[in-house]
């Protein structure tokens, strides 16, 4: 029997400054798989395998695959380097495979806006890809600096602001909250 679908797939939003975006779209997909959904995560600009969500991910989550396209080390917005973006360009056209060809009910694309607000990928072809999505698809994408076009397509935005962060007092990021 074909699994049930989502009946009608959104376009959400997790943006701002403050800390809870990419955590937000893991609680989402917690909760989708809980009814028995299928959920693709594509990280762009990260390709460290340290990140506690791949871990649990492989480990206890076999409807949740999270996909990496960047490198470890950070991008240099002024200066990114080519396997900057040519993998953030290959990280775009996987999600617009899997969303295509809809074997998930849930596709997150996380960090995908800074992708955007460093230039990594065009906008464009994203908001293309927006509009093109099946009706089955639930579609979140996260990071700072969402572009006004994306905001304008989108069905929900949530944007998460800083009251305070323990990195102002000098702590560092830790394991099991921030990686
Ligand atoms: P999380 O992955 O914990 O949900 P996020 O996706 O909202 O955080 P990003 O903007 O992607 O946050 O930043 C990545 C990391 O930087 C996170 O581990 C987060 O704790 C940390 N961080 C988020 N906001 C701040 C801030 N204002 N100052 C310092 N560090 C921050
Ligand atoms: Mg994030």
């Amino acid at each position: 029997m074909p699994r049930k679908r989502m009946t009608k797939g959104m376009l959400q939003v997790y943006t701002g400054n403050g800390k809870g975006k990419t955590t937000a779209a893991l609680g989402l997909a917690v909760r989708a798989i809980g009814h028995g959904y299928k959920v693709f995560m594509l990280q762009f600009m990260k390709g460290s395998k340290d990140y506690g969500e791949l871990q649990a991910a492989e480990k206890y989550l076999p409807n949740l695959i999270i996909v990496q396209s960047g490198l470890e080390t950070f991008v240099c917005k002024e200066n990114p380097s080519r396997t900057d973006i040519e993998l953030a360009r290959q990280g775009l056209e996987t999600a617009k495979k899997v969303i295509r060809e809809e074997h998930y009910d849930m596709v997150i694309l996380d960090e995908i806006n800074v992708a955007l607000d460093f230039n990594l990928i065009d906008l464009t072809e994203v908001v293309d890809m927006i509009k093109n999505k099946p009706n089955h698809v639930e579609l979140v994408l996260t990071g700072r600096y969402v572009p006004a076009k994306i905001v304008e397509l989108a069905d929900l935005v949530t944007e998460v602001s800083l009251v305070k962060h323990p990195y102002y007092k000098g702590v560092s990021a830790r394991k099991g909250i921030e990686y």
